[in-house]
């Protein structure tokens, strides 16, 4: 959206007229349009109302007090109930919530009410039998949760880097975005808690968005004692996924009314209303897990760069890999650029070494290498991570005379070997299939099923054979699914209760252990050929990532890659622990082809039960631009590809194909989008066909 554009737009939000009558009102209803109504007096934009919308009631969202209605004042219906148990939602964050749905062309409606607590958005919770003045009012006559003492903790002094990183923020007067770039184990957490301090003193509110906070549990911990002063922890609330409907209303109202002065968050949390907004912290910034991969798709930490812009406020994006995006921002000079180049506590990097399995007899997937690296380990009294990024217990089962494989039903996708309770069976990752496993091949009737490959239950089984004295723990989707076992998992890897550690990618994550000395990792290869451009960057990431767990507090780490091709420059510029060199190289691989973030992208995607449907869908999307070349002046910058299906094309048997748009022009792009999106929904429904239109997408 051009600036003016934002500013028209902004404008008409921010119009308050005293002696309106008339309101305009968003729904959560997946349309372009605003809805008018009466009201009886004049209520400002920002109330919450309860309206009649066709046969039922619905809460919206008062954005306009339109002079004159869009319809014949006869034919509008009356705002049923204003209601006034919260404050009007403030202009600025209206004006957030216009640009996120702008930007990601999708209603305003869409992205107003479904970042409000549930219970804010339910007509139930207000004129139910039980409602009992509104969800609020029974919150806050509910006893609240005792604030549990901690105590402080003690800082460690800052070095010279964490010094001028903290020195370097705090000099910046209104907004800028800071990328810092800490090598694993630099001490980033503590220039963000100095940084978070200084703001809060001033009398200002913190948001600090991290991937994932069950994974995590000690960093809200820390950062409660951290942030407050020596017996009065920090008025903290935290927001994510995982919470009950009133823990997050509890947590809105808190940061809302400014009774906390810290909103803990992760990505929806960038849609909470923060009125006294000091500071926007996004810590490891390059982790996919920012962007929404349903409804809205967004992505919290682009959000997060244009609402410290907006709100005249610094924002700091962490990571010891950064996203390809936000480090050419940081090369050009747009975004400032602080490193942290040594570890804090234990100055050396781990050493990091690829064993070439090509030519190695294998044990169950492990060289001989790894297993003495193990054992050493083990015998020094440190702990090991093995990391597979493949969960269950082998990816697909085979018969041994026929070849044929175990199959989803309803997907083109095997179907994964799974352990759970001392018993086998076989699961769909892509639609939760489930299915008992055969006596004997269908095709032959071979009994001799085989297992293929490895995923970590099989790995954990091996280890444990290998090395029945030490103690084994594993940390998956599947290990973790019960509500506080990760933390329990977690917990007994930090309390030194485990010897042997097997995770996936949940392990890689943020996680400060202090007696791991050796990583492993098995199956990196399975990464380096995907087809989407950015597979390596993503495989380099994970590896530093996982990489930086070892040795952070004593030194004498050791990484083990094992690999097929140890001479890939990925796994080259991994060894020398050189982010900068990568980064160097791929940026000139994405300028020379013209992909992000050298140009911008746009994704359609189509699913229907039939793959015909779908691709005529989305070629006749491809050939609006010709047949209204007026609506979309723009379409000439901008490079529509032939539909394509998708690699896993039918999934719960839905079949989908997608068609990716990109330009070199951002704005071309944009005033593409936005005559695209209003015309598609009317193409869907005569092809009929379900779509999705995802701005910036990260995968391909
Ligand atoms: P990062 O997030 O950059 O990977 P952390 O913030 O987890 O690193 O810090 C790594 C470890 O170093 C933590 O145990 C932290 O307490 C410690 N640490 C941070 N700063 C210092 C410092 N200046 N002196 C000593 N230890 C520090
Ligand atoms: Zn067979
Ligand atoms: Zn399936």
């Amino acid at each position: 959206m051009s600036d003016s554009e934002y500013a028209a737009r902004a404008a008409n939000i921010a119009e308050t007229n005293p002696a309106a009558c008339w309101v305009r009102v968003v729904l959560d209803v997946p349309l372009f349009s605003h809805y008018d109504y009466r009201v009886a007096q004049p209520v400002p934009v920002g109330t919450r109302v309860i309206v009649p919308f066709g046969r039922r009631k619905m809460v919206g969202v008062v954005v306009e007090q339109p002079a004159t209605p869009a319809l014949e004042p006869d034919q509008i219906r009356d705002v049923d109930e204003v209601l006034t148990d919260t404050p009007p939602l403030p202009v600025d964050w209206l004006r957030f919530a216009a640009f996120a749905a702008q930007y990601y062309q999708r209603p305003l409606g869409e992205v107003i009410l479904p970042s409000l607590p549930a219970s804010l958005r339910k007509v139930s919770a207000y004129q139910g039998k039980r409602s009992a003045g509104g969800p609020v009012h029974r919150l806050k006559r509910r006893k609240q949760p005792a604030i549990v003492p901690v105590a402080a903790q003690p800082s460690p002094g800052l070095n010279a880097e964490q010094l001028a990183a903290v020195e370097a923020i705090g000099g910046i007067k209104g907004h800028r975005t800071v990328l810092l770039h800490g090598v694993t184990g630099s001490g980033k957490t503590e220039v963000y808690v100095h940084a978070a301090r200084d703001v809060l003193q001033r009398g200002k509110q913190v948001l600090f968005l991290v991937p994932e906070i069950n994974l995590t549990p000690q960093l809200e911990q820390s950062l409660r004692r951290r942030l407050g002063g020596p017996d009065s922890p920090a008025p903290l609330a935290v927001m994510h996924s995982g919470l009950s409907e009133g823990e997050r209303l509890r947590a809105w109202l808190a940061i809302q009314s400014g009774e906390a002065r810290v909103l803990l968050g992760t990505r929806l949390a960038i849609f909470a209303q923060i009125p006294e907004l000091g500071l926007i912290i996004v810590d490891e910034e390059h982790d996919t897990s920012y962007k929404q991969q349903d409804g809205l798709r967004y992505s919290a930490r682009d959000l997060a760069v244009w609402r410290g812009h907006d709100s005249r406020v610094p924002v700091i994006l962490g990571s010891a890999t950064p996203s390809l995006e936000s480090w050419k921002h940081a090369q050009s000079g747009h975004y400032l650029l602080l490193s942290l180049t040594k570890r804090a506590k234990a100055v050396a990097l781990p050493a990091v070494r690829m064993v070439d399995t090509r030519r190695l007899p294998l044990e169950h997937g492990f060289s001989p290498q790894l297993l003495d690296a193990v054992n050493e380990r083990l015998e020094r009294g440190q702990q090991s991570l093995i990391f597979l990024n493949r969960r269950g217990y082998a990816p697909v089962l085979s018969c041994a005379s026929c070849g044929w494989l175990t199959q989803c039903k309803r997907c083109t996708a095997y179907t994964v070997l799974h352990r759970a309770r001392g018993r086998h069976h076989l699961q769909c990752h892509h639609c939760g299939y489930q299915a008992p496993v055969p006596r004997a091949c269908p095709d032959c009737g071979d009994p001799d099923l085989k297992p293929m490959g490895r995923g970590t239950q099989r790995i954990e089984e091996f280890l444990a054979e290998k090395f029945p004295d030490a103690r084994i723990a594993r940390i998956d989707a599947d290990s973790t699914r019960r509500k506080g076992s990760a933390e329990q998992l977690f917990a007994r890897v930090h309390a030194g209760e485990v010897d042997i550690l097997v995770g996936t990618q949940m392990v890689a994550k943020g996680h400060d252990f202090a007696n791991l000395g050796l990583v492993g990792v098995l199956n990196a290869d399975t990464m380096l050929f995907a087809q989407d451009f950015r597979a390596p960057e993503r495989l380099f990431a994970q590896l530093m990532q996982v990489s930086g767990r070892a040795g952070r507090h004593t030194g004498g780490g050791e990484v083990i890659v094992q690999t097929d091709y140890p001479e890939q420059s990925v796994y080259q510029a991994l060894k020398r622990h050189d982010y900068v060199g990568f980064a160097k190289v791929a940026l000139e691989e994405r300028e020379a082809v013209g992909l992000p973030p050298y140009a911008w992208q746009a994704l359609l995607m189509a699913e229907s039960r039939e793959l015909a449907r779908a691709l005529d869908f989305l070629t006749k999307a491809q050939q609006l631009p010709q047949q209204f070349a007026d609506a979309y002046a723009t379409a000439p910058a901008v490079t529509l590809y032939d539909p394509v299906p998708l690699r896993i094309v039918r999934v719960a048997n839905v079949e989908r194909a997608q068609l990716l748009a990109e330009s070199g022009n951002r704005a071309a792009l944009h005033a593409f989008l936005t005559a695209w999106s209003r015309d598609l929904p009317g193409l869907a429904r005569q092809c009929r066909v379900r779509f999705t239109l995802e701005i910036d997408p990260l995968e391909i």
